[in-house]
């Protein structure tokens, strides 16, 4: 069940939390999976995958470099041949009340967050739409769906993600592509440590499942929407958040 052998998989993000656990996921379920990150921050997981003896190469980028997105796809499918998986799940936050958020703050976040997965799928549905068929899987949040106080760029770039997904959908359902949309909640990575230093959460009351996610539920929930078996499954939003959204 949800076997990957033969599909070549580009994840933004790679390098730690989310990411690293998708990358992780998809190779070990067959995938050649590209791990990008900035610099050389996705060598690691890359060496780590093929040491392994999964199928795996880094690809330093920057998400907000619109240039280097716009032909990462390309050169993937030079290289191996086809993209049959984008996960766009590189993200920021940067939390402030809206009364004090700066213009710069706001940009980023709308910018790696939202403007990058219009870059990246962008340029990805082209091979895409050669090839009939693909999957695209952006990585938005319950913020998105339920907003948070001090999270007003961030909830607008995830909610935003959201919309993408389902026009873009309809745009490419003709094609056999899928758009979706995986909506963490609390998930323990470098993201929520930083949140649960600032405020101390009682989890077990926040969360209907009583502890924090980890990146292999976001990750199993994306190999289920990367696979054969979701075909039938577009413009959806799969919330995998302990039941603090329903
Ligand atoms: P982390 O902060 O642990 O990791 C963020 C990842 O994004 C890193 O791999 C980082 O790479 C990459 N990244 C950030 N900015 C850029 C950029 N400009 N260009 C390229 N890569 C970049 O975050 P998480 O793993 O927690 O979050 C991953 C995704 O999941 C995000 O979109 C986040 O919004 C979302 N999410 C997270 C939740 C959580 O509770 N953790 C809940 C809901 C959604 P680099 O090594 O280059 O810094």
């Amino acid at each position: 069940m949800f076997d990957l052998t033969g599909k070549v998989a580009l994840v933004t993000g790679a390098s730690r939390g989310i990411g690293r656990g998708i990358a992780c996921a998809l190779a070990g379920r067959g995938a050649m999976v590209v791990a990008a990150a900035r610099g050389d921050h996705a060598l690691a997981v890359a060496a780590e995958l093929t040491s392994r003896g999964y199928r795996a190469e880094a690809a330093a980028i920057d998400v907000t470099d619109a240039a280097a997105i716009a032909q990462l796809p390309g050169d993937i499918v030079r290289r191996h041949g086809r993209l049959d998986i984008v996960v766009s799940n590189a993200g920021i936050t940067r939390d402030q009340l809206l009364a004090r958020m700066k213009r710069e703050d706001w940009d980023a976040v709308i910018g790696t967050n939202l403007t990058a997965t219009f870059s990246l799928a962008q340029a990805a549905i082209r091979p895409m739409l050669k090839q009939r068929g693909g999957r695209i899987i952006a990585i938005s949040s319950v913020v998105g769906q339920t907003g948070n106080a001090g999270q007003t760029s961030y909830a607008a770039s995830k909610a935003g993600l959201i919309g993408f997904a389902k026009a873009l959908a309809r745009e490419v359902a003709s094609r056999g592509i899928t758009v979706n949309v995986v909506a963490p909640g609390m998930i323990d990575t470098d993201m929520t440590r930083a949140i649960a230093e600032k405020v101390q959460i009682d989890w077990a009351v926040e969360i209907p499942l009583g502890r924090l996610g980890t990146p292999e539920d976001v990750a199993a929930a994306v190999c289920f929407l990367a696979a054969d078996e979701a075909a039938y499954i577009t413009g959806h939003v799969l919330a995998v958040n302990g039941g603090m959204y329903m």
